[in-house]
């Protein structure tokens, strides 16, 4: 039902008359006197209680033991080195740690709400925060109210406010004088910030900013609720909890069969803390944390913004893409093409004459488009200004080509009604006041299926005439044709009224449909293909009329050439979501299109392929997809064209509203999830390595056990640079090749344990060989040389552990051109850790504290050979072991990934 507009016109103009608003300079002097509308967080966590955080760890506690011995052992270099390690070990956590936070911190930046005021006169969208009290905000369904304001009009107003009062049916709100001190929920005259606007438009003179408003009252409330850690960073800290378990149950093992062996022991205690410390991975879940705000941000710099990390994690495994038609598959600049009106057929080009002398049908087409449609059009500016729904501009720009002087056909014609358009009901209409004596005129537009039944005539050359069955079937026809051939199609219909009319949208006169083109973006055919190829189904699902939405469908590769009719689902033939049967759910699942679907239908589309076990990511941009956006398992909201509610529910935000970038997410959160794989991996063999070759010479009682400080030189400083590189790998070219990773899938499965293991074996084997060949081949027929032993055992071990970084590269792909080889950042950090050890060789102290010395050439090469062999037995492996990968041909692959931190977006 309609509802009356008071004042008159509030919603054509972007001036409205009577409320001129704020000048730029008093808005700012209020700025700066009342402070940016927001609602103050309490402070993150301090960099101090960071920093306290890094020291407070059992893991410490152990070390802070290990140097306690040392001491107590006169070993005061060995102490003070551990003691040091401890602070590079601190120092290492804090940085991580805070760079996590200002990676947050910078995402959050980007989740800034925008708001519309009227500034100077003029409709301004400025952000939210520089919204001041006196200010005129102009509201519209699916904003988010920035402030608390009170209404000046309002055109059927609702708001949805359980935000604050709880109550989930949307409130009407209208202006009316009210006694003051009433409660929240009975001020119908106001809006307040937080809520958000379900339906109609509103201008309203902001009385409260920030933590002034209703919500900064209650914030503190809800400031409480901690951020929750992902899935998977949930997944690591219990993997990292069993994995500390493993190592104190090996260490213990250690420990025995050292004092067995006869070992003193102190220093077997000290060897087993070292040991204890070098197998935790202890780090693991807050690398983790920063590989996916990295991530996060690196997707910001493409416009795509992820706005929850575990986002990203879901977003590697998304089984099915449901996307909407219009903006995200086609370009959305809707250009009229045509009109067809039962006595002629104008088109673009023959509408500059025809409106030289215009017969009724088009005058009446034409004030259609300007009168019923809340779009505006600068046009006198060079530049084309334009605001609203691109197919109101379309029709605009057409009228204007068509000589309608918009502006003047506004202020002649004031809105005294309006019906507006929802995506329920695929129609619009408003009510305009006559010129002089003339009668009041609705002007309704909308789908024809749906304008049509509710005509009765039609607009002839002659006159009115009633419109029966027979024509009004030809006409739907008509329109199924047209649609057919990829236009959009739009019928148009009016009446004239004495009164104020309550039922806007009946008993109309049909004039005419208009034929617009709305073209495929040209980079969306090949996303298609690289999402298929990545085993991901691309569902379009649409308002649209169907057979539009099988021409554009066809032309992007969703449904093949040959699709007939019958590969659309038409919204009406869906039942509800509870009167589905087995049968329906599969023609549901198996269908690539779906035609004039309603939000509701979306939301009961999501749940059916959620049962059948997929992960779904859905776009969406009205306020009424906001459940629909929820129930995914990826929410995709459009930057440009979303309502506010819409990106405020999702997941992800896509600033340029293109297809492309969600493919290039799935890429992006795949990357980021076999990356984290790779650092997991490789962190745990190493340690897994070291715990061999310590546990077998303690076991087997050699004689060349590692010192406690080797063992942590090569955990807290040779292992945990390569694993930052390995972080930001770029994506591998046959990550798009692999299926979706199913939801339930562990971190690591079956068989990445046995890769793993494999892989500790070599590193270990090798290490333990060069000691060995050392000892019965170079110095045959010698006395056990422990110290000997010991240094080549530590370098082969650090030199192995490096060049086993290219190992994480993806088995099967040539060694030559994995992706790890082509990570520069791998090499930078071999490079640095190569200029670490040959640093810590330099120097007479710290070889002292390490126990070093130089190796002489056979030993040395020995020792370097172990180092490569490690790279060499690993590609083996693969090439033994996993079948070869045949490179695609297809989309290039992505750029590197920048350096650990990126610098902000
Ligand atoms: P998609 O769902 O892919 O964005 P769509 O834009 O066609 O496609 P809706 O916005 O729900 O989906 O529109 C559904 C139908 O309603 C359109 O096909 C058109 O016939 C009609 N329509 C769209 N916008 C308007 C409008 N501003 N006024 C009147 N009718 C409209």
């Amino acid at each position: 039902m309609a509802v009356l507009l008071h004042p008159a016109p509030s919603v054509y103009q972007p001036r409205p008359a009577g409320l001129p608003g704020l000048s730029s300079p008093e808005a700012a002097r209020r700025l700066a006197e009342v402070g940016p509308n927001a609602i103050v967080h309490e402070a993150a966590r301090s960099r101090w209680v960071i920093l306290r955080s890094q020291f407070a760890s059992a893991l410490v506690l152990l070390m802070l033991l290990a140097a306690g011995v040392s001491f107590f052992l006169g070993e005061g270099l060995d102490g003070a080195a551990i003691l040091l390690v401890i602070l590079v070990n601190a120092a290492i956590g804090y940085y991580m740690e805070v760079q996590a936070q200002v990676s947050m911190a910078a995402l959050q930046q980007l989740a800034l709400v925008p708001a519309r005021v009227i500034r100077d006169g003029l409709l301004t969208p400025i952000n939210a925060e520089a919204v001041v009290p006196g200010d005129v905000l102009f509201l519209e369904a699916g904003d988010l109210v920035p402030a608390d304001a009170t209404l000046l009009d309002a055109a059927q107003l609702l708001v949805n406010e359980s935000a604050l009062t709880g109550e989930s049916l949307p409130a009407e709100k209208q202006p009316a004088p009210l006694p003051p001190g009433l409660p929240l929920a009975e001020q119908i005259n106001a809006v307040f910030k937080g809520t958000s606007i379900v339906k109609g438009n509103a201008h309203a003179l902001v009385t409260a900013t920030g933590m002034r408003t209703e919500l900064g009252r209650i914030a503190h409330l809800v400031q409480t609720a901690e951020q929750a850690a992902t899935p998977l960073e949930e997944k690591l800290a219990v993997f990292t909890r069993t994995l500390i378990k493993v190592a104190v149950g090996l260490v213990v093992v250690v420990f025995a069969a050292g004092l067995l062996n006869g070992q003193p022991w102190l220093e077997m205690l000290e060897t087993s803390i070292a040991l204890a410390v070098a197998a935790v991975p202890e780090g693991l879940p807050i690398v983790a944390t920063l590989a996916l705000a990295q991530g996060m941000l690196r997707m910001a710099r493409h416009r795509v913004v992820v706005k929850k990390l575990a986002a990203v994690e879901t977003l590697g495994g998304t089984s099915i893409i449901c996307t909407d038609k219009t903006g995200t598959l086609t370009e959305n600049r809707i250009t009229v093409t045509g009109l067809i009106t039962p006595v002629r057929e104008v088109t673009a080009a023959s509408l500059p004459a025809l409106a030289e002398s215009p017969t009724p049908d088009l005058t009446v087409a034409l004030r259609a488009t300007v009168l019923c449609n809340t779009a505006t059009v600068d046009f006198a500016s060079t530049e084309l200004s334009e605001t609203g729904d691109p197919l109101e501009t379309g029709l605009l720009r057409f009228a204007h080509a068509g000589g309608a002087d918009v502006a003047a056909l506004r202020a002649t014609f004031p809105k005294l009604a309006e019906e507006p358009f929802s995506s329920e009901t695929k129609l619009m209409a408003t009510l305009h006041a006559g010129a002089e004596a003339t009668p009041s005129t609705v002007y309704a537009k909308g789908a024809a299926e749906e304008l049509l039944p509710r005509c009765t005539a039609l607009l002839q050359a002659t006159g009115r005439a009633v419109l029966d069955e027979t024509t009004r079937g030809q006409w739907l026809q008509r329109a199924d044709a047209l649609a057919a051939t990829g236009l959009r199609v739009l019928g148009v219909a009016y009446k004239e009224t004495t009164g104020p009319d309550p039922e806007l949208l009946r008993e109309l006169v049909f004039v005419g449909l208009f034929t617009m083109l709305d073209p495929p973006r040209p980079d969306v055919a090949p996303a298609v293909a690289e999402a298929q190829s990545a085993g991901i189904r691309v569902v379009m699902i649409t308002g649209d009329h169907p057979a539009a939405a099988r021409n554009i469908a066809q032309r992007l590769g969703i449904l093949s050439g040959d699709a007939g009719p019958g590969s659309v689902l038409v919204g009406r033939d869906m039942a509800a979501y509870e009167q589905l049967d087995a049968a329906a759910r599969q023609r549901w699942a198996a269908t690539r299109v779906f035609a004039r679907v309603s939000p509701q239908q979306k939301l009961d589309l999501i749940r059916v392929l959620q049962d059948a076990g997929e992960v779904v990511g859905m776009t969406g941009d009205g306020v009424n997809d906001a459940p629909a956006l929820k129930q995914a398992d990826i929410g995709i909201a459009m930057g440009l064209r979303g309502t506010q509610v819409a990106q405020e529910v999702a997941d992800m935000v896509l600033q340029d509203d293109a297809f492309p970038s969600i493919v290039l997410a799935i890429r992006q959160g795949r990357t980021i999830f076999e990356n984290i794989r790779k650092f997991v991996m490789y962190l745990l063999s190493c340690n897994l390595s070291e715990l061999l070759v310590i546990g077998a010479a303690s076991v087997m009682n050699l004689h060349f056990q590692l010192v406690p400080l080797q063992i942590l030189f090569i955990n807290l400083v040779t292992d945990v640079l390569p694993a930052l590189a390995l972080g930001v790998t770029p994506g591998s070219v046959t990550i798009m090749q692999q299926r979706p990773r199913p939801s339930a899938e562990a971190l690591l499965t079956r068989s990445h344990w046995q890769r793993l293991l494999v892989y500790a074996g070599i590193i270990g084997l090798t290490s333990l060989g060069a000691v060995l060949i050392s000892h019965f081949a170079l110095h045959r027929g010698e006395q056990w040389n422990p110290a000997l032993c010991n240094n080549i055992l530590f370098l082969a071990l650090v030199l192995g552990q490096l060049t086993h970084v290219f190992n994480l590269g993806t088995p099967g792909l040539s060694p030559a051109r994995n992706e790890v080889v082509r990570n520069p950042y791998a090499w930078y950090a071999i490079g640095l850790c190569l200029l670490l050890v040959l640093g810590v060789y330099s120097f007479p102290l710290t070889r002292q504290a390490l126990d070093l010395y130089p190796l002489s050439g056979w030993d040395g090469l020995l020792a370097g050979s172990a180092g490569l062999l490690v790279l060499v037995f690993g590609q083996l492996y693969h090439y033994w072991f996993f079948p070869a990968v045949v490179e695609p041909s297809g989309p290039p692959a992505q750029p590197p990934a920048p350096p650990w931190p990126a610098a902000s977006p």
